[in-house]
């Protein structure tokens, strides 16, 4: 049984993209729910290259005397999980516990989850209990959801929340991945020996609109498809014979009824060969498309371009937080 000990400090790491109107808020709370755990702190506000005035709230907040705020600006818009990931770079806490700027996660789950890593826990999982978001956000993460538990082994149901916590050990780990499209919830889980999840509660987008355009939210679906396996090449192959079994199935069908109905018959068959036609055409397209998607990452990757680009840090001159790493 691991001991209080074990846990002697605890980063928060908030990704902020145009979020000016929650950050107040947002702060005030994950600053009293972290005063909770009786442990030193930091919060890092990572600004994701916001064109409101978030960044400029973040050095405020950070300026302030005592303030537990470490800003970390980011130079243009990188995206949710590269954010993620500049923020995990600073920080040399126990456990870091991640959290989304826009309250729909509640600030006030800290102390729970700090409790369960305290129980020796590698990642702690949320799920929402009751998830306040439309059926077009909620049907797909089900299928994903589903499809990630079979691909990783790693019984967690719930990918999309992203209040989590993870043990120093499994950040180091994150951290050697270079990988540019990466979905660290189950990248984690890729590093973590002992995992569980807790039930947490799921309001509603109170300020500004979901950050996440449709193509955004299919670029992360692609992400976290091609991040975690290259099972759906291989069921492209599978597939793809199945199909053609069937188009060489119709074609036999195809010259036997033509033998034995003769050549009225063959007229109408144009059509039975144009769905046959559309089929292969439809399946190769899709299995280009897949093959792009891997290839797209191949080329990313081999480039080796920085995920992020620190512009820089912010805390208040007072800070002398021995938990975060220095940056030059
Ligand atoms: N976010 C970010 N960069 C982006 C998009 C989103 O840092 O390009 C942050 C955003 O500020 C929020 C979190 O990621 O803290 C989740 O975004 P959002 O609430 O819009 O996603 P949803 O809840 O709709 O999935
Ligand atoms: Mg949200």
């Amino acid at each position: 049984m691991h001991n209080k000990t074990d846990i002697s400090n605890v980063a928060i790491v908030i990704p902020v993209y145009n979020e000016e109107e929650s950050l107040p808020e947002l702060i005030r709370r994950t600053d009293s729910a972290c005063r909770l755990i009786d442990r030193d702190y930091d919060i890092i506000l990572v600004d994701d290259g916001s064109h409101d005035r978030s960044a400029q709230l973040i050095q405020e907040a950070s300026d302030q005397p005592d303030s537990h705020i470490v800003g970390v600006l980011l130079n243009r818009n990188y995206g949710q999980h590269a954010a993620i990931m500049a923020g995990f770079e600073i920080v040399d806490a126990d456990l870091v516990i991640t959290l989304d700027a826009d309250l729909q996660n509640p600030p006030e789950e800290i102390p729970r989850l700090v409790a369960k890593a305290d129980e020796g826990y590698d990642v702690i999982g949320t799920v929402r209990k009751r998830r306040k978001d439309s059926l077009f956000r909620t049907l797909p993460s089900k299928i994903i959801n589903g499809g990630v538990r079979r691909a990783t082994g790693v019984q967690m149901s719930d990918y999309g929340c992203m209040l989590r916590a993870y043990r120093r050990h499994v950040i180091d780990a994150m951290l050697q991945c270079h990988e540019r499209s990466t979905f660290i919830p189950i990248l984690a889980n890729s590093f973590a020996r002992k995992t569980t999840e807790i039930d947490v509660d799921h309001a509603e987008r109170e300020f500004g609109d979901s950050k996440y355009s449709v193509m955004k939210l299919i670029n992360l679906m692609f992400d976290l498809i091609t991040c975690m396996t290259t099972t759906p090449l291989r069921l492209l192959s599978i597939v793809g014979s199945l199909i053609a079994g069937a188009g060489f199935f119709f074609a036999f069908l195809l010259i036997i009824l033509r033998l034995v109905q003769g050549p009225v018959w063959a007229g109408d068959g144009v059509f039975t060969l144009f769905a046959v036609l559309f089929i292969f055409v439809g399946a190769q397209f899709i299995g280009m498309g897949l093959l792009g998607e891997y290839i797209g990452r191949m080329y990313n990757d081999v480039r080796a371009r920085p995920r992020y680009f620190i512009q820089k840090i912010v805390r208040s001159g007072s800070s002398t937080s021995p938990f975060l790493k220095e940056k030059e």
